[in-house]
């Protein structure tokens, strides 16, 4: 028995029946991933008793000289992942680098222009309670009704009128690639900041199967634990002229003592995703996304109200839309949880439904590659939602398609050594 089950045997089960959930179930919610053990061993290391605030070399306490050595290895592997001049390994998550990369480039009051959270932006990008939209002026963009895709020249024609000093190009639920060029087109037009945040699909770009954002834009953030596969966190990349204004809004603008053992376990995920294993598994979680899609719309496959938006992907997740089907997110949801299945309801542009409700489901893949999907393993899965979507869902469906899902999971077992 491990000090952690004598000492709390209460949160040691807990711990267990976690472990057994992710084992024994099929993760597909789009932001999730499995770390390396390795990466984990890093994470739960002493290194989380050391307090270091300020930066590798100027730090604010003694006896720093090992954690330096580790976050300036996390600094060197992601600038050169990426090819960015500058980063900051210390943002607690990615909503923490959002925060400190506006606290960085913005005053109070000023205008920024991101994806509306209905279209597929993320909190940080402007929603109206979040830090974000109650410091700064916020306008938002969103996707053409007919095409589901960015509007780019609502985009334009909203930056000219609004003037914004920041553009923020990234999402949290859409399935196509950004013109990262034609925003910088418009941040030059109108003189604003561009931030790339890039927190899905890092891996992506890591991998050489994105366009990157880095080139282009003043300011990446990222987080650690999506498609990158490492610890929960996040990144803040930059030209090296910003680097200190960022550096300084990290800390001591927006957080305290960094997390050193976080830092150690993206050190650790870098030099994973440097690696010809990584790029092999972000193709095998593209791969999967476009079965999915391609499953999802055929036309024998779900009910008729069923289709995916944009008709497909071109990273690692899908977009189920709900709004012609008489199911709704949560109906879709549940049915796929009791298969084993897990995935997110979420809310598609335009969605008559409310939020807690949706009209759609958001489903990725990156955690069922890293399990070691195969192409004929995504086939197996797609098969299995299109059936669950199906009319006439009922129990024996449900334990039919457990039993395939299970089948899926113990032929690629997790964490054997756990
Ligand atoms: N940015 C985007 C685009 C995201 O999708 C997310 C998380 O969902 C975040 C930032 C925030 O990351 P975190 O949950 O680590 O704060």
């Amino acid at each position: 028995n491990s000090p952690l089950h004598e000492f709390d045997p209460e949160v040691a089960a807990a711990v267990d029946a976690e472990l057994h959930r992710q084992q024994s179930t099929l993760e597909m919610i789009a932001s999730e991933n499995f770390a390396p053990v390795a990466v984990l061993q890093a994470q739960g290391s002493v290194l989380t008793n050391k307090y270091a605030e300020g930066y590798p070399g100027r730090r604010y306490y003694g006896g720093c000289e090992h954690v330096d050595v580790i976050e300036r290895l996390a600094i060197d592997r992601v600038t050169a992942l990426f090819g960015a001049e500058a980063a900051n390994v210390q943002p607690h998550s990615g909503a923490q680098a959002n925060a400190a990369a506006m606290f960085a480039l913005l005053q109070p009051g000023d205008t920024i222009l991101g994806l509306d959270l209905a279209h597929g932006g993320h909190l940080t990008h402007g929603m109206r309670i979040n830090f974000s939209g109650k410091l700064y002026n916020v306008v938002a963009y969103h996707v053409d009704a007919e095409t589901h895709r960015v509007d780019m020249e609502e985009v334009e024609r909203l930056a000219k009128e609004h003037r914004p000093k920041l553009i923020i190009a990234g999402w949290s639920a859409y399935p196509r690639q950004l013109d990262f060029a034609a925003f910088r087109a418009i941040a030059d037009e109108v003189g604003a900041y561009l931030m790339v945040d890039m927190a899905h699909f890092a891996g992506l770009v890591a991998a050489g199967l994105h366009p990157s954002p880095v080139p282009y834009a003043d300011v990446v953030t990222t987080t650690t634990h999506k498609t990158l596969g490492g610890p929960r966190g996040g990144v803040i990349l930059c030209r090296d002229e910003y680097a200190k204004k960022i550096n300084s809004a990290v800390f001591p603008g927006q957080q305290g003592g960094p997390l050193e053992h976080v830092i150690a376990a993206k050190a650790v995920a870098f030099k994973a995703a440097a690696s010809e294993q990584f790029r092999e598994r972000q193709q095998r979680t593209l791969r999967g996304a476009g079965l999915l899609a391609e499953r999802l719309t055929q036309a024998d496959a779900v009910d008729a109200g069923v289709s995916v938006l944009t008709g497909g992907t071109d990273v690692h997740l899908v977009l189920v839309d709900l709004r012609a089907s008489e199911l709704d997110g949560r109906q879709a949801e549940d049915r796929l949880h009791t298969a084993g299945i897990t995935v997110n309801r979420n809310a598609v542009p335009f969605d008559p439904r409310p939020p807690m409700v949706t009209s759609g489901l958001r489903i990725g893949t990156p955690a069922l590659a890293t399990r070691g999907f195969q192409e004929a393993d995504f086939r197996e899965v797609s098969d299995v939602i299109a059936e669950a979507l199906k009319p006439g869902f009922d129990d024996a469906t449900a334990r039919q398609l457990r039993s395939r899902v299970t089948a899926l999971a113990e032929g690629h077992p997790l964490y054997p050594s756990l």
